[in-house]
Parts: C-alpha cells; structure tokens; sequence
C-alpha cells in the first residue's frame, strides 16, 4: 500500500490544497477478498549514491484509466497528516545517523589497533608503531567517539522527552514533554546526521588508502550517511524549524527550561572541582553563554529582520547542539563509577575540542547575516 499525497480537482493552490491518500497495489472486493490490480506501477529503480539496501523507485499512478485511493483524514489537510508521521520519522533518521557514525567509530578503532605505520611519540624497540599510537590519530578517533555520543544522547533525550508526553504524571508534565520534544526533535535529527557525514568521513581518514578501496566498508558508510541530512526535511529546514517555531514555543519556556537545565549541569562541574575535568566547566559555561546570548538576537532578528535570522539557523542549530550535547556527556561524566573513566575522555574531549567552537559560532550569528543577504553579485550565475 502507499501513502500519497495528491491534490484533489479544484484544490487550492500550494501545500493548502494537498490531500493524504492511501492507495493500495490490489483493490478488495466487496467480500473482502483481494480484487483486480490497482492502475500504479514503479516506473524505474533510481541509482542512488549510497544506502542501496533500500530501494528507491518512480511510482506512475493512472496510466492505465485512473488509480483509486482512499482518503486519510480531511481534505486539502495531507500534509498535516504527514508531519505526524514525518515528527517520528525525524527522530529514526537522527538515530539512523547515530548507527552510521557507531559503526564507523567502531571500524576505525579496530583499524587503528591492527595498522602499523611510523613510530609514535615514546615508542620502544624498532618495531612500526599501530596507528592508534599516534596523536593525530587519538584525535581523529576520538573526534569521532565524542561526536557520536553527543548525537546519541541528544537523540535519547528527545525520545526520553517523548515518553513523558505520552505517560508523564501529570497533564503539565505531559505538556512540558510535548514541547520539550518538539524543541529537539530538529536538533537531533540534524546534528546526528551531520555529525555521521563528518564521522564517515573521518573513518575514511583513519583507514588511509585503504579507506577509499571499497573493501574496508569505510567508503560505503560515507555513502550511506549523505542522505540522512537531506531526507524527513533536509537539515537547512530542520534549523529553520528550530528558530521559526520551536524557540519560541510557549513564549520560549521549553527553551528556558532546556537552557536551566544546562547551567544545572555547569554548577555541578564547578562544585566538583574536579582536576580532572580540565577546561571543560569552563568551556561548556562559555558555550552555554553563547548559546543564550544567540538566542536573545536571533529573537530580535525574528521580529525585525526575519531573514536575518534565517541566514543565522544553521549556525545556531549546531551551536545548540554543541552546548546541549556538550553538558549531557557531562553529565555522563559526573555520574560515572568506574575507574576508566571513558565518559570523562569524551565529555571532556569533546568540551575542549568541538564545544569551544560555540562562541565563535554566536559570532557568526551577530556578524555574518547582512553579508550572506547582500551576496547576490558574488552568487550571480
Ligand atoms: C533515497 C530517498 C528516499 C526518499 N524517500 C522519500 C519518501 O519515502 N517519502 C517522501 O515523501 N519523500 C522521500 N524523499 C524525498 C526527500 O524527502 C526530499 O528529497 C527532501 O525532503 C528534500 O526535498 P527536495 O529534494 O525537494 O529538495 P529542495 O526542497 O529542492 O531543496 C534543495 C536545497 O534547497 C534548500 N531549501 C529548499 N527550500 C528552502 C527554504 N524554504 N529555506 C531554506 N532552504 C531551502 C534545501 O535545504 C536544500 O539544501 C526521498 C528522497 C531520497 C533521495
């Protein structure tokens, strides 16, 4: 059966007039038995750039007389009918970007034990050094852990956010939910699938040559990884969502609430005073700074120079992303109870070397809107 969105005769013109429909490969007969074909066909497989798993076609409905379909919900209200499906939808991809970004981190850390190559820093004997030895590695590998489980929890968080909204106490906490959820839900989905295009792409890194040979599987994750960004609402519209509809949910509350929470965590970075932690109180507060010093002039660009703010929404999305990714793994840390402390590495890793790009990133947001609005002879064909 598919789900298709058509326009009915006479329907009003753009996304008002189109309607959900669903339209079945066999009709039924009237005894409930399966009747004749329905008029659709696929019309050619698309040859696709990666996740070849999953085969992508052309449907050609009514070559042949008319196809019927069935009605999903009110007229001209179709696409309010997808964005049900396409909510959830966007938390799966932002966790298909999780898988992808796991199973590069995964290959690449055992690729890195198993090649030898050079001499690291400190190393005995005349031996060639594994390649995890090797500093510059370190940071490849561990770029790519810390990301992953920034992503990770940013995607836990949201659906731990969505099973409140379904079972919470109370008909406020059910309500906190819901708009906690919506809030993320575009955080999650775009930073996890931007961060498996980098992670991806790190792996290939690590693997040297080899990771451009097919036969390591490190090209095909870079593949696979590339649509997530752009399918369920490309990344762009995700970041637009948050800054158009979810900051200022209920006069902003769900994002004061999220903001409150992050300060929480800071507070206990710096009552810890823990050496171990390094720079990271520091850095997460700065990054949290940054984060609700955006916020402030994107709400004003809103209302006075919307497209302002749109020139701004991909930068601030990744900079939400950095700050909240940052003080859950944090958070990890803080709770931690074993003596390897691999929460602390990441959290800390990743405080020191992706979060502290926040504050330059709300620069971006204050600076670079009337260059990008004023491009048009830069851009010009
Ligand atoms: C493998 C695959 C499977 C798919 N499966 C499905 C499916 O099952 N069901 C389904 O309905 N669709 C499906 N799609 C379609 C997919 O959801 C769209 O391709 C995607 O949402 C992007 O839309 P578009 O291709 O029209 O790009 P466009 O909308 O043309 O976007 C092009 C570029 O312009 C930007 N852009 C567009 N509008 C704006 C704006 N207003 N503001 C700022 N930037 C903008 C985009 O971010 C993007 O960078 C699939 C696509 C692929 C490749």
């Amino acid at each position: 059966m598919h789900l298709v969105l058509a326009r009915l005769p006479a329907a009003p013109a753009g996304t008002r007039g189109i309607s959900l429909f669903l339209v079945p490969k066999f009709l039924v007969n009237a005894d409930g038995s399966l009747g004749a074909r329905n008029d659709l066909r696929c019309g050619g497989i698309e040859h696709k750039m990666g996740i070849h798993g999953s085969p992508t076609c052309t449907m050609i409905f009514g070559d042949d007389g008319g196809a019927t379909g069935y009605l999903i919900g009110e007229e001209n209200r179709g696409l309010a009918c997808m964005f049900t499906m396409m909510n959830n939808a966007r938390l799966s991809v932002g966790l298909q970007g999780v898988g992808v970004a796991e199973r590069a981190t995964q290959t690449a850390i055992a690729f890195a034990h198993e090649r030898r190559q050079g001499r690291a820093p400190g190393a005995s004997g005349e031996a060639m050094s594994p390649i995890v030895e090797h500093p510059d590695v370190r940071r490849m590998l561990l770029t790519m852990k810390a990301t992953t489980s920034a992503a990770r929890a940013l995607c836990y968080m949201t659906a731990q956010a969505l099973d409140v909204a379904h079972r919470g106490g109370t008909p406020e906490a059910r309500r906190a939910g819901l708009e906690r959820a919506r809030l993320l839900t575009p955080v999650a989905k775009a930073y996890a699938t931007d961060i498996a295009n980098e992670v991806a792409s790190l792996g290939v890194q690590v693997h040297g040559g080899m990771g451009f040979i097919e036969e390591t599987g490190a090209a095909q994750l870079m593949r696979d990884a590339r649509i997530a960004g752009i399918y369920e609402g490309t990344n762009g519209i995700q970041a637009i969502d948050l800054v158009q509809r979810k900051l200022t949910l209920s006069g902003g509350a769900a994002f004061k609430a999220e903001l409150a929470a992050m300060w929480a965590v800071i507070a206990g970075l710096q009552e810890q005073e823990d050496l171990r932690f390094g720079t990271m109180p520091r850095r997460l507060s700065e990054a949290v700074e940054a984060l609700a010093g955006a916020s402030e002039t994107l709400l004003v660009q809103l209302a006075e120079e919307p497209a302002a703010a749109l020139a701004s929404a991909t930068p601030y999305l990744r900079l939400f992303a950095l700050a909240r990714g940052g003080t859950a793994l944090a958070s990890l840390a803080m709770a931690e109870n074993s003596e390897s402390g691999t929460w602390l590495t990441q959290a800390r890793f990743f405080a020191e070397n992706c979060a502290c790009a926040a504050p330059s990133l709300a620069s971006t947001i204050v600076d670079s809107a009337s260059c990008i609005l004023a491009a048009d002879a830069a851009l010009a064909v």
